[in-house]
């Protein structure tokens, strides 16, 4: 049984997550997708609450994705769930340079063998990121096109429907 970990942040979580969540899980037999507290980062849009429920609903009928939370770093969690690997996605050299040096921070602070393993998002899905989701749906405009309906419903809850034709 091979189980990986995908963690970040997903406030909220988007096609280029599901994009990397989707490729693992046909290569993995478990993916374990954690929605980190992140310290360093501000509280976000969604509680993490929010962010669990709203993955829980998108693959709630694929019995090898499951979701959790947590906090501290992603290798401590890794080893409490038995996964073998940290997923990563890939969108720019930006993200190659970030995940390079957290590979090897990771290796420092874990004594265990966990790697990292980057998968590339469909080329469509390689400008998405949550923050601009937000920035545009704060604009008013459609992100229908970048998100799951599940989170497009929320996010228009959360930020109203302007503009949005909700
Ligand atoms: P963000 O960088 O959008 O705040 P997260 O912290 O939730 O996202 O990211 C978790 C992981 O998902 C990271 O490895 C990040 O590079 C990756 N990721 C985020 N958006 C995409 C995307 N559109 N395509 C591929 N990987 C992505």
């Amino acid at each position: 049984m091979t189980r990986v970990l995908y963690p970040g942040s997903f406030d909220p979580i988007t096609k280029g997550h599901m994009n990397i969540i989707e490729q693992a899980n046909g290569l993995f037999d478990e993916v374990v997708v954690a929605c980190l507290h992140n310290p360093l980062k501000k509280s976000g849009l969604f509680t993490i609450q929010e962010r669990v429920a709203m993955i829980q609903e998108i693959y709630q009928s694929v019995d090898s994705i499951r979701v959790i939370t947590g906090w501290g770093a992603s290798v401590d969690i890794a080893a409490l769930y038995e996964c073998k690997a940290i997923i990563r996605g890939l969108r720019d050299s930006r993200d190659y340079d970030y995940e390079r040096q957290l590979q090897r921070f990771n290796k420092d602070m874990s004594t265990q063998q966990i790697n990292a393993v980057c998968f590339f998002p469909d080329s469509e899905y390689q400008f998405i990121s949550s923050s601009a989701v937000k920035e545009v749906l704060g604009l008013g405009k459609d992100i229908s096109r970048y998100v799951d309906d599940v989170v497009a419903k929320k996010l228009y809850l959360k930020v109203g429907g302007r503009n949005n034709g909700c």
